[in-house]
């Protein structure tokens, strides 16, 4: 057993949320690299100052925008993402009519069921991925299997914590890419097509909401993916990183 972490620590919740993800290490869940890419993110969200900042909800909104009016948007989940936020992955694919896809970089067949066995135990009905019958061109064998019925048949992949490459190569399909990445300097950010720089489960949390605020409204929809500028969102937000440390020098 871990020891108990005490609840008046000033860093309880990001503690609890590593022993979380150790734990899934340990049962099979999360690859060992998904560790240090955890710990990459709380890097970054240190610098934004653990928060959705408003360039984050911006993007956020003009994500949700686009799932809402994809013919076939569909969300690919990792180990990190599954055991983080299974269950808001639940209510953006209730919220959006997405499908759901396990994906992984370090895949094991293992793997992929174990985490398509965690969506389906929050009340998830179709998890695709098991059984890939597609592959991403440009991209080495595993590393590109998907299914025809999700990642490879949708005009909008949502692609949380995702790795730069396999975000190049959708991008390069043609797809509308939606990355959720804390780093704005990542390969990731840089090919998506909108670039959310926010930890995942604010950024899925934010993003349902923004869902139920624009379904069935075209115009609020539109209003949201124009108003979206990938280039100076990114921009905005390393302005902000940059006065947080300025600010904290002081
Ligand atoms: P590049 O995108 O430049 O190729 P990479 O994909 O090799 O880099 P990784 O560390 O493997 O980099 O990717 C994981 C990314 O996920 C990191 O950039 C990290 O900031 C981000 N990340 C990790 N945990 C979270 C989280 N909880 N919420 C949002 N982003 C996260
Ligand atoms: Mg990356």
């Amino acid at each position: 057993m871990p020891p108990k972490i005490p609840e008046s620590h000033p860093r309880y919740r990001s503690l609890v949320t590593r022993e979380k993800l150790v734990q899934a290490c340990e049962e099979g869940l999360v690859a060992w690299e998904g560790l240090l890419a955890h710990g990459r993110g709380e890097t970054f969200d240190y610098l934004l100052g653990e928060r959705s900042v408003p360039e984050a909800l911006h993007a956020e909104k003009a994500a949700s925008a686009h799932l809402l009016m994809a013919e076939k948007a569909a969300i690919s989940v990792n180990g990190n993402v599954a055991v983080l936020a299974a269950e808001r992955i639940r209510r953006l694919l209730e919220a959006t009519g997405a499908v759901v896809e396990v994906n992984l970089f370090h895949r094991t067949e293992e793997r992929v069921r174990r985490i398509a066995d965690l969506l389906t135990s929050t009340g998830i009905r179709n998890v695709l991925g098991t059984h890939p019958d597609a592959a991403i061109p440009g991209l080495e064998h595993d590393r590109a299997l998907c299914s025809k019925e999700g990642i490879f048949g949708a005009d909008v992949v949502l692609i949380p914590l995702e790795d730069g490459d396999r975000a190049e190569a959708l991008a390069r399909m043609g797809k509308v890419v939606i990355s959720v990445d804390l780093n704005p300097l990542s390969r990731t950010s840089r090919e998506a097509t909108i670039a959310i720089v926010d930890e995942v489960s604010r950024a899925l949390d934010n993003m349902v909401e923004f869902a139920e605020e624009l379904k069935g409204r075209p115009e609020a929809i539109r209003g949201a993916m124009v108003g979206y500028e990938k280039g100076r969102n990114l921009a905005g937000v390393l302005k902000r990183i940059w006065e947080n440390l300025e600010t904290s020098q002081q």
